[in-house]
């Protein structure tokens, strides 16, 4: 059953209403927000506990435990600092949400801010966002001069302060230390942890770092409910989800609706189905590029939400599905992303840094075939040595996509080593 438009938390995602506070607060932004704010902060992080939240920016975590982990009495600012440095291959919701529904973000920081005892917030926003950047300005500027931030805002008796920082463009800077680094004028690289953010973040300070979709949905969550929120998908596994639908569809989308919807009737009923036809279906990335394919037979069934793409050994990651039907040269296309995670490797650690220029050389061999067999357990051991050994995850994701290439087409790699050697037989 496809969630209903009154369902809808992001109600002008496609930009067909204004962005600005006016029309914002038509769609019911900014509603009652001192209020909720009356109701103090751990009716607001047991809310959010009981909507079953977890953050969507890849990690999954339960958005209301990790705010309980900020200390209540710590003596020093607490921060609330907003991931909006989206660069996931495949992912573009925060895009429409920072464009299109700057509000909504605005509103959740100063509420999620509250919660956490902050008297100040930072979105960081990716460098090439910049009509973005400027569209959440504009909104910070709004809430500022229309008094729902800044001292007492909302008339609440609560001090918030919001700064928009842009970055440069580095893809590790969505790694959440390094966007602390990065936000502290230092090189934009991933710290050791512990200590995590809750106890020394931002300054050394306790800071919680969000996702621009998690923190946007908090306002309505608390003003329908956490219940409310809980009521779709299964469990462990709640709430609505932005899904961006790219590839080999006929319509590609972002679009709103309940975690665990099948990904089968996502892609036919929201993005028109795949090209050709479903059976001319190839494979999937189901959650943005560094989480592991899933071949068509996985793709029947499978269901989109946390714990159903854990099982299916890939995950729900950002939500970014990449389609590929059989035009798709599957080994060349994970060897792109190979690519793609060498080059954005900041070079710290060693299984990182050359593990990732190693991964993409061979595969550049394997999609020309100039391989010996044995090579692909090579490759796959070399996988194995990156998971787990790095500062950050990083490395992981270099070696995911590689893993599902192997686990589901193995056979085609096999078959282009073969064909080589054939060809070049003396
Ligand atoms: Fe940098 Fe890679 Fe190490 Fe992460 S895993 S800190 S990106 S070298």
């Amino acid at each position: 059953m496809l969630l209903q438009d009154k369902d809808r938390i992001f109600t002008n995602l496609y930009g067909w209403e204004d962005a600005g506070l006016k029309a914002a607060q038509k769609r019911g932004d900014w509603n009652g927000t001192k209020k909720l704010i009356g109701k103090g902060r751990d009716w607001i992080i047991e809310e959010m506990k009981k909507s079953g939240m977890r953050g969507r920016g890849g990690a999954g975590f339960p958005t209301g435990l990790k705010w309980s982990f900020m200390p209540k009495d710590s003596g020093k600012p607490h921060y609330i600092v907003i991931n909006a440095d989206e660069s996931e291959p495949g992912t573009c919701k925060d895009r429409d949400i920072l464009r299109f529904e700057p509000h909504k973000l605005v509103e959740g920081a100063l509420l999620s801010g509250f919660a956490i005892g902050a008297n100040a917030g930072y979105i960081y926003i990716r460098g090439e966002f910049y009509n973005e950047a400027v569209a959440v300005q504009k909104a910070i500027d709004e809430a500022y001069d229309a008094g729902m931030i800044g001292k007492n805002a909302c008339k609440s008796g609560w001090d918030f302060e919001l700064y928009l920082h842009r970055g440069a463009g580095a893809y590790i800077c969505g790694e959440e230390s390094a966007l602390l680094n990065s936000l502290e004028g230092k090189k934009g690289m991933p710290r050791n942890k512990p200590p995590f953010p809750a106890m020394a973040g931002l300054y050394s300070c306790p800071t919680t770092v969000n996702n621009v979709e998690t923190i946007a949905a908090v306002p309505e969550i608390l003003r329908r409910g956490g219940s409310w929120f809980a009521s779709f998908g299964n469990e462990n596994n709640h709430g609505t989800k932005l899904f961006c639908i790219s590839g080999h569809v006929n319509r590609p989308c972002n679009v709103e609706d309940a975690l665990s919807i099948p990904l089968k009737e996502l892609i036919e009923k929201h993005a028109g189905g795949v090209r050709g036809g479903w059976d001319n279906l190839l494979a999937v990335i189901p959650g943005g590029s560094s989480t592991p394919l899933l071949p068509k037979s996985v793709c029947e069934t499978v269901l989109m939400d946390f714990d159903s793409l854990r099982a299916a050994q890939s995950s729900l990651g950002t939500a970014g599905v990449i389609v590929m039907d059989k035009s798709t040269d599957i080994v060349q296309a994970i060897c792109r992303l190979s690519q793609f995670y060498w080059h954005e490797s900041c070079g710290q650690c060693t299984p990182c840094r050359e593990g990732t220029g190693w991964v993409w050389r061979m595969m550049q061999q394997m999609v020309r075939g100039e391989a010996a067999i044995e090579d692909i357990d090579m490759l796959l051991d070399v996988c194995g040595q990156m998971e787990g050994n790095s500062i950050c995850a990083h490395a992981d994701a270099a070696a995911w996509p590689v893993q599902g290439l192997m686990r589901h087409f193995r056979d085609e790699v096999e078959r282009r080593i073969l064909e080589y050697r054939k060809k070049h037989a003396a």
